[in-house]
């Protein structure tokens, strides 16, 4: 799984899916108004699992992005605030890696669904 940058060009056979907002996956907190990156990836993060833990729509769209990585599509995340198109992020990288963003949690949160757990 990849995270771009809206509007970037990504290889051939990608699929993108934007979760930017106003997106379900969007990041409803901001860099700046609330806190640094790493401070508003760390809080998308909570806010992803608690999405998770209470049924709403953000799990729907987690479990049909995971259903698409398992039939063999590859998925680009693209929003606004990645930068250059790359690999997605593990859990341990996010708090070390200048350009995380909430695409990786989300790549994440998918492979995560993928390998049964959440
Ligand atoms: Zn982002």
């Amino acid at each position: 799984m990849l995270v771009v940058k809206k509007g970037a060009v990504v290889g051939k056979g990608v699929q993108v899916v934007y979760v930017g907002r106003p997106s379900v996956l969007g990041n409803p907190f901001v860099i700046g108004r609330d806190g640094d990156r790493a401070t508003v990836v760390d809080k998308y993060l909570r806010w992803l699992r608690e999405q998770w833990a209470t049924k709403r729509p953000a799990r729907d769209e987690l479990l049909r992005l995971a259903e698409r990585v398992r039939n063999g599509e590859q998925l680009a995340f693209e929003c606004w605030c990645a930068e250059k198109p790359r690999a997605a992020y593990g859990l341990e990288e996010l708090g070390n890696k200048k350009d995380a963003c909430h695409g990786d949690v989300i790549a994440y949160s998918v492979a995560q669904l993928l390998k049964g757990g959440v």
